[in-house]
């Protein structure tokens, strides 16, 4: 079969990189093409077309040409701008690093059509002011789509049952690990019983429905450190755009004094 010369994807803008005087190339995650890179010829430019339509945390919807190297977009438009959520610090700041978890979870051309319709979501809430809560579950599903969901129904090492205690979380063993299978678990942290019951809701809630449980400060916060050590585990290093939800994050609170 002939490969097409262009396709059309619609995407977010995960990225841009520039090159040379007037031309970026730009990381899209799409569901249909899964994560890919183009050039923009001559975007930089103020008479360029595409400009604006091509800015990282966009959705658009691109026509692409096959290049012999590199892939070049013919055509841009956006569908979102997410106007609202780029006004606001804190629900940006939440929305640039689900951007790096897709980027770095993700390899090219592997279409994930889940997780592409899973950010669409978080994005839309966050814009609404959804707050952390919608990064949490965004991170929680993303693991489950990408198969590194962790095990929470039992001891992931015996499969014995669990009592309602704190309990070990351990990235290595792949979740829960029982008092008796901790010499095997390799490192981990104990969480409380209210993170271990978020990990279980987190499985079969929406978005929205897992946003509606009220949780204490304390517990939103453990449940993120827990959530932080799968995420660096999988990675080996800590997104860059955490360090950045931190920072507003603190600049937030320092307001309230
Ligand atoms: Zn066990």
């Amino acid at each position: 079969m002939v490969r097409p010369r262009v396709y059309r994807a619609e995407g977010i803008i995960l990225r841009r990189r520039n090159l040379g005087e007037a031309d970026s190339i730009f990381t899209v995650f799409s569901g249909t093409e899964g994560k890919f890179e183009a050039i923009a010829k001559g975007v930089r430019k103020a008479r360029s077309r595409m400009r604006g339509h091509l800015e990282p945390l966009t959705r658009s919807r691109v026509l692409v040409a096959h290049g012999r190297s590199l892939d070049v977009f013919t055509q841009a438009e956006t569908v979102d701008s997410y106007r609202r959520l780029r006004e606001d610090l804190e629900a940006s700041a939440e929305a640039i690093y689900c951007l790096e978890l897709v980027d770095r979870f993700t390899e090219e051309r592997e279409p994930l059509h889940e997780l592409y319709a899973l950010l669409v979501t978080a994005l839309s809430l966050l814009e609404e002011g959804g707050g952390a809560a919608v990064t949490r579950h965004f991170e929680l599903r993303l693991l489950a789509l990408l198969g590194y969901e962790p095990y929470t129904e039992g001891c992931v090492i015996c499969e014995g049952h669990l009592e309602e205690e704190a309990t070990l979380l351990s990235p290595g063993a792949g979740g829960l690990v029982c008092r008796q299978c901790h010499t095997e678990a390799g490192r981990g942290r104990m969480i409380s019983v209210d993170v271990i019951k978020l990990l279980r809701f987190a499985k079969r809630a929406t978005a929205p429905e897992f946003m509606a449980v009220r949780t204490s400060l304390e517990v939103a916060q453990e449940m993120r450190v827990a959530i932080a050590e799968l995420l660096r585990y999988y990675l080996d290093r800590d997104p860059n755009a955490r360090r950045f939800v931190e920072g507003v994050r603190s600049l937030d609170q320092r307001g309230l004094d």
